[in-house]
């Protein structure tokens, strides 16, 4: 009955999943999750705890997306490029 001793990060390595997005697995479960654009684009598995606000798909921070810590809001380059859509 004594709280879980696994206090280290748990992984989820399980794919998007629309009722359980990768958001509410990082923020309700705690879990890493795959960067779903590392997955997506080059079949590599990379654990993440950053998700995007507007997809709820977990990125890579830096490389496959960006986490403002002021708004605690992240967006991935997914979100990001189209967003933008005034690339020439
Ligand atoms: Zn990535
Ligand atoms: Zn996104």
């Amino acid at each position: 009955m004594s709280g879980a001793t696994e206090h280290e990060s748990k992984i989820d390595a399980t794919t998007f999943d629309t009722k359980n997005s990768d958001k509410k697995k990082i923020l309700e479960g705690g879990h890493w999750v795959p960067c779903r654009i590392c997955e997506g684009a080059f079949r590599r598995i990379r654990f993440t705890a950053r998700y995007c606000d507007t997809c709820e798909r977990a990125f890579c921070e830096g490389e496959h997306g960006n986490f403002a810590a002021q708004s605690r809001k992240g967006r991935c380059t997914s979100c990001g490029d189209k967003a933008l859509g005034n690339i020439p």
